[in-house]
């Protein structure tokens, strides 16, 4: 059964209802359950909860540490280009907005590459907009190969792919994908999809299970918050990494809780996600999966980071640049705002003042 067999299944359930229902009993048996199935999930997701964070938050944070230790693992995105050929509403990269553009020769990710790996970090996630004309699949493996010379892991968050692209990348060198969903309600999917490929829903839910089919060890899912309503978003977000962590096994599967920030085309967020649902979210989601990793982004501010740090967050990026050729000349304007605008030393210098270890490399490809 395909994940999207999975979703159909809950098109008529009632997620108000059901939140109406869960009681402090409920919320507490989850929150000290060892294995928790979906109707926990729920309980820990529902408006409730929110009256109980700290005894989720306490609970979140033994799991973290009995799994990950005081560690933090670390990742750099490098934005090779931003020609996209999609139109969504929500980025700054749609092919409707009058930006700069501009792809990285492959000399100049390589210039990109050493300026990165100076900071240590051995974690690298390389990021084009959609275009498959401008960035076909030829360019990202020699990207792929140039990163891999630098780095000890490479991940793709690129134009979703056949299964057979996928393993091309993958025997070029990348080892993990990041593929968001954006929104998994289907109706506000199409509508914030204007043109393009992107448009495709069904493609797109299923390219995480083709990543994992095609080899690659670490996959990294999510919802955009601020798109679909917020709790089924976060619902169907831990269902999907649930369902591709049964499957496979031999893949670790994160999750990320992307908010939408400030972009090119003054987009405004159809539903908002508050700092504390933020936490709410983050905690269900490590009780229902214990060993995933739960990735923060600079979108967050450094202050909240350092407090999401405390709680259940494993995996950070660290001095972020969205530009094309940020690390060395920006060639263009940022895909997104960031919020952490601190460098890399900086958050290194943070996370070991709160009494964690920063990660540069948990992991060689051979
Ligand atoms: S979200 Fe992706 S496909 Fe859509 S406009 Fe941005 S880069 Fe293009």
């Amino acid at each position: 059964m395909s994940f999207l067999a999975q979703l159909k299944a809950y098109e008529e359930f009632d997620f108000k209802d059901y939140f109406d229902h869960v009681t402090d009993t409920m919320i507490f048996e989850s929150i000290e359950k060892k294995t928790l199935d979906w109707y926990d999930f729920l309980n820990l997701l529902s408006p409730r909860a929110k009256q109980h964070l700290e005894a989720l938050a306490r609970r979140a944070h033994e799991v973290t540490v009995q799994h990950f230790g005081y560690t933090i693992s670390l990742y750099l995105p490098i934005y090779v280009s931003n020609y996209c050929s999609s139109h969504c509403l929500y980025c700054g990269f749609s092919k409707q907005n009058r930006i700069k553009r501009n792809k990285l020769s492959l000399e100049e990710v390589e210039i990109e590459a050493q300026e990165i790996a100076k900071t240590g970090i051995k974690h690298i996630l390389f990021l084009t907009g959609e275009s498959k004309k401008i960035t076909p699949l030829s360019y990202l493996i020699d990207v792929a190969k140039i990163l891999r010379r630098h780095f000890a892991q490479v991940a793709i968050e690129v134009a979703p792919m056949d299964e057979k692209e996928y393993h091309q990348l993958f025997e070029a060198g990348v080892d993990a994908l990041t593929v968001y969903q954006e929104v998994y309600d289907k109706t506000i999917y199409q509508q914030v999809h204007i043109s393009g490929e992107k448009t495709n829903y069904q493609y797109r839910l299923d390219a995480p299970e083709r990543g994992a089919k095609a080899g690659f060890r670490n996959i990294n899912i999510g919802p955009l918050f601020g798109l679909g309503e917020i709790l089924p978003e976060a619902f169907f977000g831990g269902l999907h990494a649930k369902y591709l962590s049964d499957k496979y096994l031999e893949c670790e599967v994160g999750l990320s809780l992307p908010r939408i920030n400030e972009a090119e085309g003054g987009f405004q967020p159809l539903s908002l996600l508050d700092d504390t649902t933020f936490v709410q979210i983050m905690c269900a989601y490590r009780l229902f999966l214990p060993r995933a990793d739960i990735n923060i982004s600079t979108r967050e501010t450094a202050e909240f980071r350092d407090n999401l740090l405390k709680i259940c967050a494993t995996k950070f990026s660290a001095g972020s640049k969205t530009e094309v050729g940020g690390y060395t000349k920006a060639k263009t304007e940022p895909q997104f705002e960031i919020s952490d605008a601190r460098d890399t030393t900086h958050v290194i210098e943070r996370i070991q003042s709160m009494g964690y270890e920063p990660v540069y490399k948990n992991w060689e490809g051979i």
